[in-house]
């Protein structure tokens, strides 16, 4: 018997690491990079803790689920603390909107931004808790390999209520007509996603996940759930292998026999690739084995890139909540920008998280920890100079927020965008965040979970099912495991 090879040690690798070492097999990760994550991983510098991806803790049911599979609770690990305000919304200079953790609030606050729109937020939700509870029970943990898996009667009967055909935008539109209300329903497909007009309804339940589940915080940052389960797939007996950069797969009579690690020849019995998809087929099969070719990828709608700006700051910040949303310019020229001129932006909206206002422990005595994030399209030219001119309209705007310029407390500043996507990650196009939530990239239209060509080959993460995020990520390596599961035991 020999191994079976994981390559990489993101959210999904380790996933399908700890489900498969449970049943017993052998598993073996190998990670190109020092540190395991992906791209949730910690960087550490001057006594700052900076999560270099994930910062939105929603859906810690996934989470919870996930560890109860091996006896564990979320407390074991780290202590969540649900936020309040879940986080801030910036419209202007003296013009923001903090959302309250308690959902009754949240409606009081609809109600003054316009008359009528607290039933109708609690009727919105209500079908978006719905469609959670369908789509996050039993659509979500499907393989989609084929149509056939969603014709039960009792799926199709929900699959109405879902939502898929007709879009998020106009579904929005039909309950909320204030502008702010719309942007702040529409954000997270945005951020996650796709253009809102693209994007399925079904996506709404991100809105329960966000507004009446709330945000969450794992304290010590995302590095915790990282350490949760690097520590599960330890306590299974997986080997984890740091900067073993994987080269090659090496096929045989159509199984998958060998994988090269820095030039050196390992013997498998499958192999589970969770590294970005475009990247194994393009680089690490041969031609007649890869399920799709480079067209089918130039095809695809591709979520944003990012620019991201990872800032210690030596004072504290007052204005600042933990999550803050610079919603003052246009929404919808910003959203064409990234998915269809695929230019760098005009007048972005960007992102500010400050974790150092919830947790001490990332950021040393009386500093912040400040995390810029201006999303983009995928394939952009980042020069440091482009880098650096987007940092400036970034900081202007936080400037002009704050009524202080914090530009001189600034002791540490690192940049961060598509090149080092592509360079540590491999990622096609340096996408961040996998593909778009558009109907047409759902479910079955999806890239596929499993090689066609070579039956031990599968892939997991957020370029496969069930999607983007790292709650669908920890889904998709549970999927993948049991499908490889199923091929050792049909
Ligand atoms: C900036 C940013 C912010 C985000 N914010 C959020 C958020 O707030 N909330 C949320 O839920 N999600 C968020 N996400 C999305 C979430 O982080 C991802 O969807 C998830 O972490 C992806 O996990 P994965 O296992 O699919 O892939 P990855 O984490 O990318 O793991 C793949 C691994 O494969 C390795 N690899 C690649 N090629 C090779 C090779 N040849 N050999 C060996 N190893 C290789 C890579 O180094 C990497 O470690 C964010 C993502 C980014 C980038």
């Amino acid at each position: 018997m020999a191994e079976i090879a994981i390559i990489g040690s993101g959210f999904s690798g380790l996933a399908t690491a700890a489900v498969l070492a449970k049943e017993k097999k052998e598993v073996v990760v190998y990670e190109k990079n020092k540190i395991i994550g992906g791209r949730a991983r910690t960087y550490e510098t001057n006594g700052f803790v900076f999560d270099m991806g994930p910062s939105w803790y929603w859906m810690p049911d996934v989470f919870e689920k996930y560890y109860n599979l091996f006896g564990h609770t979320t407390a074991d690990f780290y202590e969540l603390k649900k936020l309040d305000p879940g986080f801030k919304i910036v419209f202007g200079i003296n013009d923001s909107m903090e959302v309250p953790a308690d959902f009754e609030q949240l409606c009081e606050l609809f109600e003054q931004i316009e008359k009528g729109s607290a039933d109708k937020l609690r009727k919105f939700i209500d079908q978006a808790e719905y469609k959670y509870n369908v789509g996050m029970k039993d659509f979500i943990y499907m393989p989609a390999h084929s149509i056939k898996e969603f014709m039960r009667f009792d799926l199709l009967k929900d699959a109405l209520k879902l939502q898929l055909f007709s879009a998020f935008s106009k579904h929005v539109r039909q309950f909320f007509k204030h502008p702010r209300l719309i942007s702040l329903l529409e954000f997270p497909v945005l951020f996650l996603g796709a253009m809102p007009k693209d994007t399925p309804a079904l996506y709404s339940l991100m809105n329960y996940a966000g507004l009446k589940q709330g945000t969450f915080y794992p304290m010590g940052g995302f590095g915790k759930v990282i350490e949760a389960f690097e520590k599960i797939a330890k306590e299974n007996g997986v080997v984890i292998k740091t900067e073993q950069n994987i080269e090659h797969i090496d096929v045989e009579n159509s199984l998958a026999t060998y994988v090269h690690s820095n030039g050196k020849p390992i013997a498998v019995d499958a192999v589970v690739a969770s590294a970005d998809y475009h990247h194994v087929e393009q680089k690490l099969l041969d031609e007649a084995y890869r399920n799709y070719d480079e067209s089918y990828w130039d095809k695809k709608v591709f979520a944003p890139s990012c620019l991201i700006y990872y800032l210690g700051v030596n004072k504290k910040i007052d204005k600042l909540s933990h999550h803050n949303l610079f919603f003052d310019e246009d929404l919808n020229l910003h959203a064409e920008e990234i998915y269809k001129d695929k230019k760098w932006p005009t007048a972005p909206l960007f992102y500010v998280c400050c974790p150092s206002k919830t947790d001490d422990s990332v950021a040393p005595e009386g500093h912040e920890n400040l995390f810029l994030l201006m999303p983009i399209a995928t394939g952009l030219n980042d020069t440091s100079e482009i880098r650096e001119n987007y940092f400036e309209v970034m900081i202007e705007r936080l400037t002009k927020y704050l009524g202080e310029d914090i530009r001189p407390n600034i002791i540490y500043k690192k940049d961060y965008s598509v090149s080092n996507f592509v360079n540590d990650y491999n990622a096609y196009k340096g996408n961040a965040y996998g593909l778009a939530n558009t109907l047409f990239q759902t479910a079955i239209f999806k890239p596929r979970l499993r090689n066609q060509n070579v039956k031990n080959l599968f892939y997991t993460g957020q370029l496969t099912v069930p999607g983007p995020g790292v709650p669908p990520s920890i889904i998709s390596g549970q999927i993948a495991a049991n499908e490889l599961l199923k091929y050792f035991k049909p």
